[in-house]
């Protein structure tokens, strides 16, 4: 081979390696996702990762092929300080997810789709098992009503509270630390994913779980907000009676039901650990009680997961300054 034919082959071969460099490099962008290996039903997780764009969301698809509702990616700013006062804008992703208590247990498969619903990553988890306890309620006459007759009022409630639950505000960015007890010195008397055996005075009977926990005490007890948020309901209901939502992250709300009196209205701001109410008995109530909740896009978890510490702990320092401006 002449040498001018030899040089321009090699030219040529490194061109297609310099291409084939770039075409491989676009095609698997670097996804980073901490996620356990084992999830538990009725548990809530943070997922924190990188490399994704704006507008992805995660799902869950369960053993008995069904999925959970699509998680958005949350993404949480701060500035922190650099040089000589200068400031440098930080971010943490996280898909803040939640378990339904009752999803089915064993290979699970997480996908993450992009905002034109692309998938653009898949990991295989699993899910296991908590062993919820059993119970059975005893609903007197009037309390049999309240669940069993047709209400239009309180099916239009009803919707309105599920419309609420499904609303993803991308901006409701609140939460800086970990949820706090609603009650000071809780007593639990109802813990979060009991299978319940509702009896009706008319011989019928249901079985549910129960979405949340109930604390027992004195009446005239503070109800405080166990996270900071924005109130995005307050107002008395037919089922839970007095009731107050509150929208601590896109798609994440704690609930308190059953109480005498509210302190709050709609659309109003709250910190972690002010009066919301007092507890009571309003709506479909056995006794004196507070039943509060958690939901992450309408999937029910136990309140108690997002109360470890260090759940949030990176979260905390790094949204600490965003919210400061918030509320002044
Ligand atoms: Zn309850």
């Amino acid at each position: 081979m002449k040498p001018a034919v030899l040089y321009r082959n090699k030219k040529i071969l490194l061109l297609i390696i310099v291409l084939l460099c770039i075409i491989s490099h676009q095609a698997a962008p670097l996804y980073k996702v901490l996620i356990p290996a084992v999830l538990k039903q009725g548990s809530a997780y943070f997922i924190e990762c990188a490399g994704f764009p704006s507008g992805c969301s995660l799902q869950f698809e369960f053993s008995d092929k069904t999925k959970s509702p699509k998680f958005p990616l949350v993404r949480f700013y701060s500035w922190k300080d650099r040089y000589y006062g200068k400031q440098q804008r930080n971010t943490i992703a996280a898909f803040v997810c939640g378990i339904h208590p009752l999803a089915a247990l064993g290979t699970a498969k997480i996908t993450i789709f992009d905002k034109e619903n692309t998938v653009i990553y898949t990991q295989p988890v699993t899910i296991t098992a908590e062993n919820w306890q059993k119970e059975d309620v005893y609903l007197n006459s009037t309390l049999t009503e309240l669940v069993t007759k047709p209400d239009p009022e309180k099916e239009a409630q009803a919707k309105r509270y599920q419309e609420i639950l499904a609303t993803i505000n991308p901006f409701g960015i609140w939460l800086t630390k970990p949820l706090e007890f609603p009650v000071s010195k809780p007593r639990i008397t109802s813990q979060f994913g009991i299978q319940r055996r509702y009896l009706y005075a008319n011989g019928s009977k249901s079985i549910t779980f129960h979405a949340g926990i109930d604390f027992g005490k004195e009446k005239d007890t503070t109800i405080y907000a166990s996270g900071s948020g924005r109130v995005v309901l307050a107002e008395k209901r037919i089922v839970t009676g007095n009731t107050v939502i509150i929208e601590h992250l896109p798609g994440v709300y704690s609930i308190y039901m059953h109480m005498d009196s509210l302190a709050v209205a709609p659309h109003g701001t709250v910190r972690a650990g002010m009066p919301i109410g007092i507890m009571g008995s309003t709506g479909l109530a056995t006794g004196t009680h507070l039943h509060w909740e958690v939901r992450i896009c309408t999937v029910p978890v136990n309140p108690l997961s997002l109360m470890h510490i260090d759940f949030f702990s990176k979260l905390h320092t790094i949204v600490e300054t965003q919210e400061g401006g918030d509320f002044d």
